[in-house]
């Protein structure tokens, strides 16, 4: 039985590419990042284990066209064919399934992912989908399913196994209830680097100060906090699981001994906290591999990581570390439930500063009530910590309410959607009625992209240097020149429905 892990390209009328896979906001971009779909690749790893015949096919990442992806998977004519769905390319979907469904009529077509997984009879009546998997544990559920589909040519009305939405040959619709998640993470399989062709994953990363790097099988399932209303990893129906640290510590060893990889990213929603993280750097440190030139990355929240475990992680060689920021009111960062307090914010990063870390902000801006005053307020916060040092990057994307999280609700429930086409929620727009002009959402987008090239940011950048560490003198001469050509595709991307540009603001786009 032959089972294929499906990503086909997506690419929209300005030649740009969706990132679907592990991305929490699916964006498209010129340049794009490939990302490992950690679950998806741990899936493919569990299922060739039990002897299945597995095709990975993440037609991005191996840089193929929509025909040329088409073509290799009906000549590869696999048995099962799992997708990943979310919000901005449902209808791309939908199509694609029907067209495959027509060339390979006995294929059963499993959609996965967050838009599916909380609309599944929607994605069942809009296209000729065999089931819709609704978990994201999907290693632990195919593990289940595909040996049963093997076995019971009538496993569309017998399967029990809880989960799913399957289509019946008369057409009608079967659920096998929610799904539970009853294993521990231990149980299933780290991914298999040489199945899912690790280096294609391993350059295109604004993630990586040094290549290859790679992403880890994630220690967290989903998120240990799991309360941001606009996030996905926010619902009842998500469970949180974590990997033991030995286990973990384990992969990285390999990952750096055997496959020479440079930089280490955990993408689990939230990385260990407490205790696990203490033992996770003190073991780095123990196993010698803090003297490997490799460095390691995370996202984390504000005011999980304590001063002391902070400063075994330096020591660890811990680099990259990605903080929610979202916004600087508390207004809004109670709106969405972020659970963290502002007055926190500037003795994490400086811990992570003094202990040679490279925090990163993500910050969102065009929440359907931000104000001028709101707004201003962010950016000029985030230029004080991007001046002062305690931040080194920063990552901003449009709000857009994403496959009906808490906050994409709240907006149909609040009447403030501009749309219900799925194609306007690919995050390069506006699409919820805001107290002032989009512009102003796109303006702000721009200025806090703009501080790469501040003469003031650049100069902090410069003093940096005079502790002699390697990241930072690669910070400024490598990952500089490649973060440049990356901001400017961000200012593009998400402020080119900006109605008023003046000349100087244009050019930035060429
Ligand atoms: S902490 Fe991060 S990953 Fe967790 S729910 Fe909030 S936004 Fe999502």
């Amino acid at each position: 039985m032959k089972i294929s892990i499906s990503y086909p390209p997506i690419i929209n009328d300005h030649g740009q590419k969706a990132m679907v896979s592990q991305n929490r906001n699916v964006q498209f971009f010129k340049e794009p990042t490939y990302l490992l779909p950690v679950t998806y690749a741990q899936a493919a790893t569990y299922l060739k284990q039990m002897g299945y015949e597995v095709y990975w096919d993440d037609g991005n990442a191996q840089l193929k066209s929509f025909d040329k992806w088409f073509e290799d998977l009906i000549n590869e004519s696999p048995n099962v064919i799992v997708l990943e769905s979310t919000t901005p390319v449902m209808k791309f979907y939908w199509q694609t399934i029907d067209k495959v469904k027509k060339a390979l009529p006995n294929s059963i077509v499993i959609m996965t992912g967050y838009h599916s997984m909380r609309m599944p009879e929607e994605t069942m009546q809009k296209c000729a989908a065999d089931m819709v998997l609704r978990s994201s544990n999907v290693d632990f559920a195919l593990h289940r399913l595909i040996p049963f589909i093997h076995e019971n040519d009538n496993w569309r009305t017998d399967y029990l196994g809880e989960g799913l939405l399957i289509r019946l040959d008369n057409g009608q619709l079967r659920s096998t209830g929610d799904f539970r998640q009853v294993e521990p993470l231990d149980n299933v399989p780290l991914v298999d680097r040489d199945l899912v062709n690790w280096e294609d994953y391993a350059f295109e990363n604004g993630n990586f100060l040094q290549t290859p790097g790679t992403y880890a099988s994630s220690v967290i399932r989903d998120c240990m906090f799991g309360k941001c209303t606009f996030c996905r990893y926010n619902g009842p129906d998500l469970t949180f699981s974590m990997m033991s640290v030995e286990r973990s510590l384990d992969e990285y060893e390999r990952l750096i001994n055997e496959h020479g990889v440079k930089e280490i990213f955990d993408d689990s929603g939230v990385w260990y906290r407490g205790k696990e993280a203490r033992q996770f750097a003190q073991g780095i440190i123990d196993r010698g591999l803090h003297k490997k030139g490799c460095y390691f990355g995370i996202n984390t929240r504000f005011e999980y990581l304590d001063e002391e475990t902070i400063k075994l992680m330096g020591k660890a060689n811990f680099r990259f570390i990605l903080l929610g920021y979202e916004a600087a009111d508390n207004v809004t960062l109670i709106k969405l439930n972020k659970g963290y307090q502002l007055q926190h914010v500037d003795n994490c990063l400086k811990w992570m500063t003094k202990y040679g870390m490279h925090p990163h902000l993500t910050i969102m801006v065009g929440y359907y009530w931000q104000t001028q005053k709101q707004l201003d307020n962010t950016v000029s916060e985030v230029k004080r910590l991007m001046f002062s040092g305690l931040a080194r990057t920063l990552q901003v994307t449009l709000c857009t309410p994403l496959d009906y999280t808490p906050y994409h609700k709240e907006c149909i429930k609040e009447g403030v959607l501009l749309t219900d086409d799925y194609n306007d929620f690919d995050m390069s727009k506006l699409i919820v009625k805001t107290p002032i002009p989009h512009d102003q959402y796109y303006k702000a987008v721009r200025d806090m992209y703009s501080i790469a090239f501040h003469p003031k940011f650049i100069l902090r950048q410069l003093l940096f240097l005079t502790s002699f560490k390697k990241k930072d003198w690669q910070f400024l001469f490598t990952y500089s020149i490649r973060a440049i050509r990356r901001v400017r595709q961000h200012i593009f991307n998400l402020t080119r429905h900006e109605t008023s540009k003046s000349p100087e603001k244009m050019s930035v786009e060429k």
